[in-house]
């Protein structure tokens, strides 16, 4: 097995018993990027040259005896909306294409503060906005299983760098189900944490009272140990919750015994792919056969999800948008006639068509005449799916879903039809709008082999609960499977 193949828990054990280094592993690393990039054309960026110089930094470090983080020496990628001091940091925007952050996002310095190694930035839909990373500016990632098909998006190339081995490890971030989704389509474990666990300071914002940046890694044990890196308090950010934050990795045990599974029957009905269903029912019973409790349960409002989810999101967007207007930060129009005419002609060049879809669809719903139509009823939905969820979790410990409806489609596929786009996205939205943690884990393929996800939903500042099931589940049947490239 190559060095680039390997967990980040192996890598890092073998890095303490000084069996490899960390030079040698980002080199394997940089070299598999090389190999398989021209398929994957997961990296808007490359970081090589800094990333040699941190590796050798904590090389110097371990052989002059000094006590490492568990990640220590580790190749990560990071989503290219997550703020890297000189390091371009682009949202895969024309608007940003050349912009160049002056400092970190609060997860980059405990990456930086825990020896990681930096790899690149990876690619992703146009400001988090979309499900395949085709509304990219640069380029579509593919999908390392089949390299005719989307990655699943907005983190696409989080997801695809993880299955290609062209990472150990990478950060993501979800609004919507952006980490769960590529997760599922490239056969990975993502995790979307409680809403307040993971500081969003210096994560670019889409829409901030739904966004959250998590980990993404090839088995359960790897995701928890970056959870445990990134999460935390942080002054910077007046949502992060104030709390203690276990070591997740250390408190990962196998085991489900007497846990309560929930089955909601509204995610498992109409638009759910036979061998997706099979997939994640298979799943369950694998669990159940464990000692754990299933049973069908209701959660009536999902059927509204999307709808309140584009509302809410679109609306924050087009406010969060709004900072780029060619004054403050990245592109301006090289013409223009007065003020007016330069906002004007700067947003028409440098944003995406998905982009001002969105926004114009965030203003309408802000509008004086429809707030109440429409903005306020999403509102008001929001709290219904949040009870609902509450409600659920006093019978049950677990809710478990599928990831996503089908497995990955091809490139093009859903372009020309947005809704189509949206509605990938049905089983992921409910949790950021209740603002609970989920995690997607490999479980299995369909008859074309394109891997299939399990959802785990758990309620708020439940990780160790979701990774130990995860956990339990990838023991038992073993999750990530290496594609063939
Ligand atoms: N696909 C969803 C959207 O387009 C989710 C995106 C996300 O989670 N960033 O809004």
């Amino acid at each position: 097995m190559e060095l680039f193949e390997k967990s980040a828990y192996e890598l890092s054990q073998m890095m303490k018993k000084k069996e490899v280094s960390s030079v040698e592993l980002t080199k394997s690393v940089f070299e598999r990027i090389r190999a398989v990039e021209p398929k994957i054309d997961a990296y808007v960026t490359l970081n090589e040259e800094n990333a040699l110089k941190a590796a050798e930094e904590v090389d110097v470090k371990r052989a002059e005896g000094e006590e490492l983080s568990e990640l220590a020496g580790i190749p990560i990628g990071i989503k290219d909306n997550i703020s890297t001091k000189g390091l371009k940091t682009t949202c895969s925007s024309k608007m940003l294409e050349n912009y160049v952050p002056p400092f970190n996002a609060t997860v980059m310095n405990r990456v930086y503060e825990n020896g990681m190694v930096v790899t690149g930035k990876l690619n992703m839909d146009e400001f988090a906005m979309g499900s395949s990373t085709e509304n990219s500016y640069f380029k579509p990632t593919r999908n390392p299983h089949d390299a005719d098909r989307i990655p699943g998006g907005s983190s696409g190339g989080s997801a695809a760098a993880v299955a290609a081995c062209e990472a150990i490890v990478s950060l993501g971030s979800d609004t919507g189900g952006s980490i769960r989704q590529p997760a599922s389509y490239c056969g990975v474990v993502g995790l979307k944490p409680t809403y307040g666990a993971v500081s969003r300071y210096g994560l670019v914002a889409f829409a901030s009272s739904l966004d959250q940046i998590g980990p993404l890694g090839r088995t359960v044990r790897d995701v928890a140990m970056l959870q445990s890196v990134i999460n935390g308090h942080d002054r910077m950010d007046a949502t992060s919750a104030y709390r203690n934050y276990a070591d997740l990795s250390a408190g990962l045990k196998s085991g489900v015994d007497g846990l309560k599974i929930g089955l909601p029957k509204e995610y498992f009905g109409k638009g759910i792919d036979d061998e997706v269903k099979s997939g994640v029912l298979n799943a369950v019973k694998a669990l159940e056969a464990q000692g754990a409790v299933v049973k069908e349960i209701s959660l009536p409002s999902a059927d509204y999800a999307l709808s309140s989810y584009y509302i809410i999101s679109s609306a924050e967007a087009s406010s969060n948008l709004a900072r780029f207007d060619g004054v403050r930060y990245g592109f301006r129009a090289e013409e223009y006639d007065g003020l007016t005419d330069m906002y004007e002609k700067t947003r028409s060049e440098g944003f995406g068509d998905e982009v001002k879809r969105r926004i114009m669809l965030g203003t309408f719903v802000l509008s004086s005449g429809f707030y109440d139509a429409y903005y306020k009823k999403a509102k008001l939905l929001q709290r219904r799916i949040s009870e609902e969820f509450s409600q659920a979790f006093s019978d049950v410990d677990i809710i478990a879903t599928p990831t996503v409806p089908t497995t990955a489609f091809r490139i093009g596929e859903n372009t020309d039809d947005p809704l189509k786009m949206y509605a990938t996205d049905i089983c992921t939205v409910t949790v950021n709008i209740a603002g609970l943690p989920a995690i997607s884990v490999p479980c299995g393929k369909d008859s074309r082999k394109l891997p299939i996800g399990l959802q785990l939903i758990g309620g708020k500042f439940t990780e160790q609960r979701l990774l130990n099931t995860a956990y339990t589940y990838e023991q038992l049947v073993g999750g990530f499977s290496m594609p063939e490239l």
